[in-house]
């Protein structure tokens, strides 16, 4: 079984018992991880407190970025190793969990430098005072991860807490955690002291609601499913613990009569076919200028017929869903399609030789969504694009902003200035004009509005975030 990481040790889990592990490329458990609990979060979080008031909360800022970047060095020597994890155990291309390992080396290095440049200010204030801010971390951070890229949200979440100078306890997801047990080692190796990085594994209700509501806890930054960020919301307020929500998103890529379609169309179907569309800012609706719609259907369908779904190893356009119920859920959204009378413009296929029980849902673009319509409202989490035309820029926008979500947008034209209109109307937390970076961007802030949460991760913002202010007002006349 694999055990909890706390304290630069692997731990058992109080209740003894476990949570197999299956690969969603060929549907078999091929491991085990600890099912945590109260008395494992208690222990991960002590292990946090004292690292914060010892050794790892003694060391300068300069002297963690080191540490930092010693892990980002070391991290890139293992790239390999964690792809392959990550690939069996999420279902992912090798491809993709190549990008993703690549990725979380990027997050320590980029947050290596930044420990050393956050700083307060003077404020100028009566005469007689200097008045000071400081930016101190809150102490102990609790971080919940999903299965869909735990290295990646691991490298933004826990690296921006780490750089600000907390000490983290992580739940990962059940699905979904074995290379961050790794990651943990890899920090133990390179002199992370111990108790600075903790991971408990475990299901959400019982070591996710644990971790959330411990009072030891000064900060929860939770990434996961609009509901689960309620529960965790209302959890967390029992302690008053300040909380992060990365949630979903519905992002809508707006495509203009006059964009450039050579470079639009094989961005658009990889934000919607990459991590098989299990990616909070998958660019998961389409919506088209009326007098370039058939036109832009017409150069997509074969892009879509062509796409071809397969295991981690085959490394296709497309993996697996992360487990078969995700599956069953996504058929689900295409019956209602077919019920409701929608027209399917093309769909890709799965690979004859992929493993017969694995999770795979062939890619598929629907065509004429209504804007009410379920699959152009709710987070489906799968390959599935919903297309729609629009007539003017006013219709764009009310289209684009008609969800709950608000996560990431893209304009897709030449027209300079219709560009920046549309950045300054759509509601959204990221906007990309002529590209589309679903999950891109380490150093650009991130995070959305709406159903899409609150507070912003990656880029140098995070730092404020995983700091609290203090203002020091001195008296000196
Ligand atoms: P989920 O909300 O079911 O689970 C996310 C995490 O929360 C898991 O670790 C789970 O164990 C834990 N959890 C579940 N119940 C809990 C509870 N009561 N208390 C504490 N923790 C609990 O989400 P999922 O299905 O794993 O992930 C998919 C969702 O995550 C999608 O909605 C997706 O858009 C979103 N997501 C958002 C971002 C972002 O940055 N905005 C990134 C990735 C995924």
């Amino acid at each position: 079984m694999q055990q909890h990481f706390i304290g630069n040790r692997r731990v058992a889990p109080a209740s003894g018992e476990s949570i197999p592990v299956v690969d969603p490329s060929d549907g078999q458990v091929f491991d085990e991880i600890a099912r945590g609990n109260a008395a494992d979060v208690d222990m991960a979080v002590a292990a946090a407190r004292a690292a914060y008031e010892g050794d790892w909360g003694r060391l300068t800022a300069a002297e963690r970025g080191r540490l930092m970047h010693k892990l980002a060095l070391h991290l890139a020597q293992h790239t390999d190793e964690l792809a392959q994890t990550e690939a069996r155990d999420a279902g992912k291309p090798m491809k993709q969990a190549r990008a993703d390992a690549l990725a979380i080396v990027r997050y320590f290095e980029f947050y290596a430098g930044a420990c050393d440049k956050l700083h307060g200010e003077t404020i100028p204030y009566q005469n007689g005072y200097t008045v000071l801010t400081w930016r101190e971390p809150h102490g102990v951070t609790g971080h919940i991860v999903p299965w869909n890229y735990p290295l990646q949200i691991f490298g933004r979440s826990v690296g921006g807490a780490l750089a600000a100078g907390n000490a983290c306890v992580v739940k990962p997801a059940e699905d979904a955690c074995l290379s961050l047990l790794r990651v943990a080692e890899l920090a133990a190796e390179v002199g992370f002291p111990p108790g600075a990085i903790n991971i408990v594994t475990g299901y959400g209700h019982e070591a996710g609601d644990a971790l959330v509501k411990h009072p030891g806890i000064d900060h929860v930054s939770f990434t996961g499913s609009p509901n689960i960020g309620k529960v965790v919301t209302r959890a967390a307020c029992e302690n008053h613990t300040p909380v992060t929500l990365e949630l979903g998103g519905k992002s809508p890529q707006i495509v203009f009569a006059d964009a450039d379609l050579d470079a639009a169309l094989p961005v658009i179907v990889n934000a919607i076919v990459q991590n098989a569309g299990q990616t909070c800012s998958a660019g998961s609706r389409l919506l088209i200028e009326r007098s370039a719609y058939e036109a832009v259907l017409a150069r997509l369908q074969p892009m879509f017929a062509a796409l071809r779904v397969g295991s981690a190893q085959q490394d296709l356009d497309c993996g697996p869903l992360i487990r078969k119920t995700q599956q069953q859920r996504v058929a689900g959204f295409l019956d209602e399609v077919r019920r409701d009378g929608l027209a399917i413009v093309a769909q890709g296929s799965v690979d004859p030789t992929a493993p017969r029980d694995g999770f795979y849902q062939p890619p598929t673009l629907v065509r004429d969504v209504p804007v009410t319509h379920r699959l152009a409202q709710e987070e489906v989490f799968g390959p599935v694009l919903a297309a729609m035309p629009f007539d003017d820029e006013a219709d764009a926008v009310r289209i684009a902003n008609a969800t709950d979500y608000g996560l990431v947008a893209s304009v897709w034209s030449r027209d300079g200035g219709r560009q920046l209109r549309l950045a300054r109307k759509l509601r959204a937390g990221q906007v990309f004009i002529n590209n589309y970076g679903a999950g891109g961007g380490i150093e650009l802030p991130f995070g959305g509005v709406k159903a899409s949460g609150h507070g912003r991760e990656k880029g140098f913002e995070a730092l404020y975030a995983f700091t609290v202010l203090k203002t020091v007002a001195i008296r000196h006349d």
